[in-house]
């Protein structure tokens, strides 16, 4: 984990990154819990499926969690034109140039 403002290379040390997002944590009398997790990420555009690989670090702290994403969203950069967009309401349609958005994450793609 890191401050919000960094970068999420930076943070893995030069290893890959599993997941990235934003978190926000609790405090109660038992100690701190997660409040809310999501893998909104705009640089990293991370796919909701990255979810194991917060889980593992989150019960490696023995942090309890919600058991995934309280917020997941779906990325998908457009083939067409390059434009990162943000799936809603399962419409996989570029908001730019409204071309079709493909069915897996493609973040990974060249
Ligand atoms: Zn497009």
């Amino acid at each position: 984990m890191a401050p919000r403002q960094s970068e999420h290379v930076a943070c893995a040390a030069g290893q890959d990154v599993l997941a990235a997002g934003e978190i926000t944590f609790g405090e109660n009398s038992d100690g701190y819990f997660v409040e809310a997790v999501s893998n909104q990420s705009t640089g990293y555009c991370p796919d909701p499926d990255c979810w194991p690989a917060v889980a593992e670090a989150l019960d490696r702290l023995d942090l309890p969690h919600p058991g995934g994403f309280t917020a997941p969203l779906t990325f998908r950069r457009c083939p067409a034109c390059g434009e990162r967009n943000i799936v809603r309401d399962a419409d996989f349609t570029c908001a730019l140039c409204a071309a079709d958005l493909p069915a897996a994450w493609n973040f990974d793609v060249a």
